[in-house]
């Protein structure tokens, strides 16, 4: 999609700051960080939300998950802990429309969520 931007971060057209990139997704620093780590992993094909997601793709989703466990390895939170968060449309969060997974940690975490 032309006008999504992070299928423009997935295309290199806006790089972001990158902590790991696959065939299939890539994790970046959130722009406006909610925890000292705050990691968004994406997937590079165009999914805009949870709701959009078709059985095929269900791999997609579990690559997205080893890519989060991969990021907390590398922001050391894996031994810590550490939160993954998928918001679903606008009443719980979601501002991009392009799926993505929130990957949390570095301080202790509250529950339940605001
Ligand atoms: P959502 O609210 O959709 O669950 O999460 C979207 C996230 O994208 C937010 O945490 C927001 O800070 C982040 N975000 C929005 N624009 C940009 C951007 O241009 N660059 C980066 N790195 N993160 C962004």
């Amino acid at each position: 999609m032309t006008d999504c931007l992070f299928c423009k971060m997935a295309a290199g057209e806006i790089q972001p700051d990158t902590v790991l990139e696959t065939d299939d997704v890539i994790a970046f620093r959130d722009i406006n960080p909610q925890a000292p780590t705050h990691v968004l992993v994406i997937p590079k094909q165009h999914i805009a939300t949870l709701n959009d997601l078709q059985p095929a793709q269900a791999e997609l989703v579990g690559k997205m998950y080893l890519a989060a466990r991969e990021v907390a390895r590398i922001d050391g939170l894996d031994q810590r802990g550490y939160r993954t968060v998928m918001n679903c449309l606008e009443e719980a969060g979601q501002s991009v429309f392009h799926l993505h997974l929130h990957v949390l940690g570095g301080r202790p975490m509250q529950w339940p969520p605001g």
